[in-house]
């Protein structure tokens, strides 16, 4: 109790030397603001307490906490994560990593003025639609786009535009949610539009559709079921059957694709994911997908479609409310410009993830093994350590039954815990995020980007000091 009095006042803390060299970096009302705090929590402590302190270990105390809080406070919270999880699109880990022509347009953009919403050409106020729209023409074959925030939004619009008051059928097979809480039925309702559920959950028809439709009937929806399969006694009616039924109703057909990819991959054994282009050229009247998972490119939520349901969209209120800002255009023309340049497997670091050769796995796996056992070749925390193969993820909700074949070192250690080394890993900065395999560690080459090699086994060279 009698501790209390030990308690030095804010003043006398203020006038340490400790706490001047934080004064001459941080506003005083911060600094004392920490001081507080940190003599409010001590107070508690020493209420509960049976010995008497010191004036000098209170001061002590009070000065390590204010060292803490200083460091969690300013540090700041977004940390730089290298990935070694070998999960391409980590929805966790903020997805696409962005390539240089995006970074460089991104930069110049935020530190300069632009023509966001300025007509160069007639000196008139411009809109900031028309930026990526033309790139996004191009390359999908679409008559019109437009950009909104990310594709939970693009989702929203299309649906509070297009089928407000109104029925929209979809397939109960396609009822879906995503990670983040995005569930069909939820932003359907949000849209106000009325959800009508036709066939059953592995099994639906055209003649489901069909019998569905009335004089309220706003759209046919199709959600892509990106993030998982139904496989066994299933059908989903094509998107072709879909747009003929449509058209000869007079109805549109919406697709939500999801991740949404421009270029086929194919080549590297990822099939099955209709690309933007094929859905265009089937006839969907509106597509949206997200413009940071299989694109590579920023968070963003891509429309395109016909021209006359992307101008009410424009017009749309909502759209004022889900707008794009000039970094995520910025970072959206570099991005699709690799595209145009024939260029993605260099250009957008997704892409080129997604296309390493074996053999530049392998590689990239024995440089990290040759490294790792230079460093830690003393080391007898390591019982066992070799390069292995493994299997990748594209991840984004994106080929959700695919495993890509890659390469990795498995590191298993003597004394330390292997959850107790993951979470050192994790708590480095740069953190580190790697993959279990029963009573090892494993590290994915795939998703290290340049220069994360050499990091890594820094960073694990420490963690195991
Ligand atoms: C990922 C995804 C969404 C949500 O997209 P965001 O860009 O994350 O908002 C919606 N629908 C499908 C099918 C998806 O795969």
């Amino acid at each position: 109790m009698s501790s209390l009095r030990n308690i030095p006042a804010i003043d006398e803390l203020l006038a340490l030397s400790a706490v001047q060299s934080y004064l001459e970096i941080y506003k005083r009302e911060f600094i004392v603001d920490l001081l507080r705090q940190a003599t409010a929590t001590l107070r508690q402590e020493l209420l509960s307490l049976e010995q008497e302190k010191e004036k000098e270990e209170i001061s002590h105390w009070i000065l390590n906490q204010v060292e803490d809080l200083l460091r969690s406070t300013t540090s700041g919270s977004l940390t730089r994560v290298i990935n070694a999880s070998g999960v391409v699109l980590h929805t966790n880990l903020g997805r696409a990593p962005l390539g240089n022509r995006a970074l460089g347009y991104m930069h110049t953009m935020a530190c300069r003025y632009n023509n966001l919403e300025f007509d160069l050409d007639s000196g008139e106020r411009g809109s900031r639609y028309t930026h990526v729209e033309e790139l996004l023409i191009r390359l999908t074959g679409a008559e019109a786009a437009l950009v909104v925030n990310n594709n939970a939004a693009a989702v929203l619009l299309g649906l509070t535009t297009l089928a407000q008051g109104r029925e929209v059928i979809v397939s109960r097979g396609q009822l879906i949610e995503i990670g983040g809480a995005f569930r069909i039925p939820e932003v359907m309702k949000a849209s106000g539009a009325k959800l009508v559920e036709v066939g059953t959950t592995n099994r639906t028809y055209l003649a489901d559709y069909e019998a569905a439709i009335n004089e309220t009937t706003a759209l046919l929806f199709s959600a892509h079921t990106s993030n998982y399969k139904i496989v066994g006694f299933s059908a989903e009616v094509e998107l072709k059957e879909m747009v003929n039924l449509g058209q000869a109703k007079g109805i549109p057909v919406m697709q939500d694709l999801g991740s949404g990819i421009l270029t086929d991959l194919g080549d590297w054994g990822l099939r099955d994911e209709p690309t933007v282009q094929e859905s265009i050229k089937t006839g969907a009247d509106i597509i949206t997908f997200s413009g940071d998972k299989l694109l590579g490119g920023p968070q963003a939520g891509i429309i395109v479609g016909h021209k006359k349901y992307i101008d009410s969209m424009k017009k749309n209120q909502l759209t004022r409310a889900l707008r794009v800002d000039k970094l995520t255009i910025a970072a959206l023309e570099g991005t699709l410009l690799e595209y145009l340049c024939g260029n993605p497997q260099e250009g957008i670091p997704v892409i080129q993830m997604l296309t390493m050769s074996s053999d530049q796995l392998l590689n990239k796996a024995e440089e990290l093994r040759d490294k790792l056992a230079k460093k830690l070749m003393g080391s007898t925390q390591i019982s066992k350590m070799e390069l292995v193969q493994l299997e990748d993820m594209v991840g984004g909700g994106a080929y959700p039954s695919y495993h890509i074949p890659g390469y990795g070192i498995q590191i298993a250690f003597r004394e330390k815990a292997l959850e107790t080394v993951a979470r050192e890993l994790r708590l480095m900065n740069p953190a580190v995020l790697t993959r279990r395999q029963e009573d090892s560690l494993l590290i994915s080459v795939r998703t290290l980007l340049a220069g994360e090699s050499d990091e890594l086994v820094e960073l694990l060279t420490q963690v195991l000091k």
